[in-house]
């Protein structure tokens, strides 16, 4: 059985190999370590913390780490889409990380959604008709407005990092969708 110690150092390799560095900031690393591992235990395999996986495998290779997008987000952004993976600027806080844009193709993001608060029950109203059998929780992030649907919030928001903690649950898919049917 795999151990956070195991996830740790195959991301250490990882990043030795290909010339980056691990997130700086060790809690966020912790997170996001630990967030991998739950994944591997859960499905098998380490999916990425900051989306939500499918759990079948042929439907989430591009997100198991290092996911597909990482090494086009660290060139064009100096990390990847969580921050587990970064260039030694960002590293060595030379130059400061931004939130970057989910390269993952929309119709394999499933039912996760980059918008603002204001826009969330515009949002959840679109993403309920488009996909009415809807029927995990939206969350939203409290710190920056990510928004997205799924059973548990991330690990760790992949826009502005914050701690699953500040994730809520938005009550307002009971009333679009009592609005839209
Ligand atoms: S975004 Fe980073 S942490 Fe997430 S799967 Fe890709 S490489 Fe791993």
């Amino acid at each position: 059985m795999t151990t956070i110690e195991n996830t740790r150092k195959r991301a250490e390799n990882d990043a030795k190999t290909n010339g980056y560095y691990l997130a700086s900031d060790q809690e966020l690393l912790k997170d996001l370590l630990e967030g991998l591992h739950k994944n591997e235990q859960r499905y098998g395999y380490p999916s990425c913390p900051c989306r939500l996986a499918s759990g079948k495998l042929e439907l989430d290779r591009d997100i198991i780490c290092p996911c597909d997008y990482r090494d086009p987000d660290v060139n064009d952004y100096g990390q990847c889409y969580c921050g587990l993976y970064v260039t030694k600027e960002i590293y060595d806080k030379k130059k400061s990380a931004k939130p970057i844009p989910e390269r993952r193709p929309l119709e394999k993001q499933g039912r996760a959604y980059t918008i603002s608060t204001e826009q969330t029950a515009e949002s959840a109203k679109t993403a309920i008709k488009k996909t009415p059998e809807i029927q995990t929780k939206l969350w939203y992030c409290k710190q920056c407005g990510y928004v997205c649907f799924r059973e548990d919030p991330p690990y760790v928001c992949p826009i502005c990092k914050a701690k699953r903690e500040m994730f809520a649950e938005l009550d307002v898919t009971t009333q679009v969708r009592e609005k839209i049917s």
